[in-house]
This record gives C-alpha cells, sequence and structure tokens, in this order.
C-alpha cells in the first residue's frame, strides 16, 4: 500500500516533472539551422586554429605524420593505448594478413589521479609481462631493437613524430606533475628501469591511429573521429594550408592534423544548467566542453542529473529521492544506452537498471517512459552535434559534391550506442541532403588506437633503409 502510495504521484507533481523535461527538449534543441550554424563555426576556428598557435579554442595540433601507410608495412612491431578506461598492449605482425595479440587492463583509478612515475611504472610492468610472452609466431630479425607506436589520447604538443609534451589531462585523468612533461621520455625511463630493450618510435592520438588504420583499407579516408569515453577528430590538411608549420614543408604536401575538437565551443551549442554543473565540479572546469556534451564519459551523468532535478522537485521517484541517485558517474552511459534502446512493452530493463543502480524499487511504465525520452534528448544532442562537427571538417576540406568522403570512426559511444550512431547517419542526410550524404560515409575502422599505431611505427621504423635495399 505504501509503495502504491508513493508511485501514485499528484498530477501537480507530473506536471512539473513534464515540465522539467520540456525545459531540457527545449534548452537541447538543435534544429538543422543551428547545427550549420556549428559546423560554420567548427571550419572557422578550423582555420583560426591551423593559423597560429592559441589563434583558437580548436588546438588543431600537427601530429608529424606526413604519410599515411600505403599497404606495404610489414615486421613486427608494438602498440600501446593509453586514453580510455582501459589500457592495451599490442603485438602485431604487419605484411599479408595482419597477426595480433593483445593484452587489456582497466587502469586502477588511483593511478589516474596520481603521480607520473607511478603510472608509467605501472604501465612498463605490464609492457614488459606481455613482451615476455612473446611467441615463435611473432618475428623480429636478429639484432633489431623492439619497436612500440605509442597511442596517447590526450592533447600533446609535438616536436617530432616520437616526442611532445602534455598540454593537459581530459577525461578523469588528472596527473599535475606530468602536464608539460615529455611522454614518450616517461614511457621510455620506466620501460628501461624495468629492464625492457624497447624504442618508441611514432607517439600518436587515436584520432590519428584511426586515420591511419582507416586509409590503410580505404583511400577515400580522409578523417576520423573517436567517440567514445572522449570525443576528438584529425584528419589530412594540405601542408601548405597551414600557416603555423614551421621549417621545410612534407614531401608529400600534406599532414595530419589532430584538432582536438573536444575542447571546441561557440555561442551556438546548446547548454543547460546540467551540463554548467557537471562542468563546474569536473576536473576540467571550463575545459573540453563539446567533448562533456557528446562523449561517453558525460552522457550517463547529465541523464542522472536530470533525473535528480525531477526527484527533488517533482518528487518523480516518491516522497523522498533516492540516495543512489545523488552519486555523481553512477548512471554510466552503457547503462543508459541499455535503458535507451530497452524495446519491452513494459520497459523492463528500464525498471531492472532503475532498481540495480540507483535501488528504485519500483517505478510506472509512465515514470520508465519519461525515464526513455530524457535518455533520448540527451544522446540526440550529442550525436547531432557531433555530425555537425563532421560537416564542418567537409567544408573546411572542401570536399566536392562528387568526390566520394569517408570519415573512419571509432570508439565505444558509436560502436555499441546503436541510436547514437543511427541518429549521426539520419542527421548526416539532413544536412547534406539525400544525395551528397550518399557519398559521405561514415565507417567504423576498427582498432585504429592498436594497429593504426603499429602501421606508423612502421612506416617511420629506424629499420627502414634496411628493408628498403
Ligand atoms: C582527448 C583527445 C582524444 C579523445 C578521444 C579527448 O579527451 O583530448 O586527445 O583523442 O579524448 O579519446
Ligand atoms: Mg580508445
Amino acid at each position: 500500500v505504501v509503495v502504491l502510495r508513493r508511485q501514485m504521484k499528484s498530477s501537480g507533481e507530473w506536471a512539473k516533472a513534464e515540465a522539467i523535461f520540456r525545459e531540457l527538449e527545449d534548452k537541447c534543441g538543435t534544429p538543422t539551422a543551428k547545427l550549420r550554424q556549428v559546423a560554420d563555426a567548427m571550419a572557422v576556428e578550423m582555420h583560426a586554429g591551423v593559423a597560429s598557435d592559441g589563434g583558437s579554442k580548436l588546438k588543431m595540433l600537427i601530429s608529424f605524420v606526413d604519410n599515411l601507410p600505403t599497404g606495404d608495412e610489414k615486421g613486427l612491431f608494438y602498440a600501446l593505448d593509453l586514453g580510455g578506461t582501459n589500457f592495451r598492449v599490442m603485438r602485431v605482425q604487419l605484411g599479408g594478413t595482419i597477426k595480433q595479440e593483445c593484452e587489456q587492463v582497466s587502469i586502477p583509478p588511483h593511478f589516474m589521479v596520481g603521480s607520473s612515475h607511478e603510472l608509467f611504472d605501472f604501465i612498463a610492468g605490464v609492457v614488459a609481462k606481455f613482451v615476455a610472452k612473446e611467441g615463435e609466431d611473432f618475428h623480429l630479425p636478429p639484432g633489431r631493437q623492439r619497436e612500440l607506436g605509442f597511442t596517447f589520447s590526450f592533447p600533446v604538443r609535438q616536436s617530432s613524430l616520437a616526442s611532445g609534451t602534455l598540454i593537459k589531462w581530459t577525461k578523469g585523468f588528472f596527473i599535475e606533475d606530468a602536464v608539460g612533461e615529455d611522454v614518450v621520455g616517461e614511457l621510455t625511463k620506466a620501460m628501461e628501469k624495468v629492464g625492457l630493450d624497447m624504442r618508441v618510435t611514432a607517439l600518436i592520438n587515436d584520432t590519428v591511429g584511426t586515420l591511419a588504420r582507416g586509409r590503410y583499407t580505404d583511400p577515400d579516408v580522409v578523417a576520423a573521429v573517436i567517440l567514445g569515453t572522449g570525443t576528438n577528430a584529425a584528419y589530412v590538411e594540405r601542408a601548405q594550408a597551414i600557416p603555423k608549420l614551421e621549417g621545410d614543408l612534407p614531401k608529400s604536401g600534406e599532414m595530419v592534423i589532430n584538432m582536438e575538437w573536444g575542447n571546441f565551443r561557440c555561442s551556438h551549442l546548446p547548454l543547460t544548467e546540467y551540463d554548467q554543473s557537471l562542468d563546474d565540479e569536473s576536473l576540467n572546469p571550463g575545459e573540453q566542453i563539446f567533448e562533456k556534451i557528446i562523449s561517453g564519459m558525460y552522457l550517463g551523468e547529465i541523464v542522472r542529473r536530470v533525473l535528480l532535478r525531477m526527484a527533488e522537485e517533482a518528487s518523480f521517484f516518491g516522497d523522498s529521492i533516492p540516495p543512489k541517485l545523488k552519486i555523481s558517474f553512477i548512471l554510466r552511459t552503457p547503462d543508459m544506452s541499455a535503458m535507451h534502446h530497452d524495446t519491452s512493452s513494459d520497459l523492463k530493463v528500464v525498471g531492472k537498471k532503475l532498481k540495480d543502480i540507483l535501488e528504485v524499487t519500483s517505478s510506472s511504465l509512465k515514470m520508465r517512459r519519461m525515464v526513455v525520452e530524457v535518455c533520448d534528448v540527451v544522446a540526440s544532442r550529442g550525436a547531432r552535434l557531433a555530425t555537425a562537427g563532421i560537416v564542418g571538417i567537409l567544408k573546411k576540406l572542401e570536399r566536392g559534391e562528387k568526390e566520394r568522403s569517408v570519415i573512419a570512426v571509432d570508439g565505444a559511444l558509436f560502436v555499441h550506442y546503436t541510436e547514437f550512431r543511427n541518429c549521426m547517419k539520419s542527421t548526416l542526410k539532413e544536412l547534406l541532403g539525400e544525395a551528397a550524404s550518399d557519398r559521405v560515409i561514415l565507417e567504423h575502422s576498427n582498432d585504429g588506437s592498436g594497429i593504426g599505431a603499429a602501421l606508423i611505427a612502421a612506416s617511420h621504423s629506424q629499420y627502414l633503409p634496411v628493408e628498403e635495399s
């Protein structure tokens, strides 16, 4: 009886919950015209960012990758992928069919906010153990040093392909003493300490690895986008169109630019009070605003904040506020996705998630429907804005109407959140028109941060001249 009474909200409370929802929907609105403004602003900021360092919120970082894989890469290379919730080390045999082995370790949270040497010592330890297990299927010619492509998915100011200093942390990492340090130097020191003889041949962003991986199989790949824990894009720019590029222009005439679009911001972005409080309470307030409304680390958290307000102001979950609902990041994006995709008539999955995660013991169908609506509004805004960003890149590239342009995309949000991915595809049609949208393809590029890193390490190997003779 008690439970029933609690579930039966007064009509005033429902009206209040609905008003909160309508306000959310309104503030998150992304009509076509607004998306076009975002795309235009993205292209403008890209221009400003390649003109000079500090010229834009977009850092438009020079990657020193001026040659993408050709398909002729061969040999044994290692790759390290650091930048999400997990970190991976891989061994990749290139040439013919790619053979690979991988080990994935979740990073103990205290290492994400501790000290630089603790993190790198931990990583070097895992790499050393993994290298020790190298089997006979993998072939390193005698007398050769092992080489590694290091995918480090944070903003880095590079001074060469294999060196660069960390500009800032993102995505829940916050290790103060590493900022401004050469990350390759830190990793190399840690590997030497554990007696591992390994040379870091390339330091790359995950977007750059994804671009390389994509290009390896499809020559029409012009850009790469990551939609995972964080979000970012990289693309191939004409060297001539990069005024801030110093020294001789690369022979290829091209340079891959790591945009760091997560830090994009413009007056057209639809922002809410939930985004504001999330940002205020984050490890990096005022930074990565585009990322905070698009990427996997944050979408579930935005939904939690909306539900919390409904609980507080409209008794949405009954007379009392579920204590768990007050815990930041308790509702993860994969859970949000599961609720959003619930196709059962009584929204069973939503009910179960509310119970398992928030300890809401009973929920009406009406409540569950409202939760799904909230997920939909938050996911659609993110997916539509990400698509506007892609259209901005195409604009900057002045890709012609008749050319085929492939965007290599990777990241768990894109791969596993079907509604998000589908929303991107329909938004692309909406922005480009049916005909042009056939020529712009969002293609899942698998494991760019692994194979992509190995490919770039291979094409810049210290032993290359020997290979060629
Ligand atoms: C980082 C980027 C990275 C992206 C996706 C962002 O937080 O700043 O360097 O590419 O996440 O992993
Ligand atoms: Mg990743």
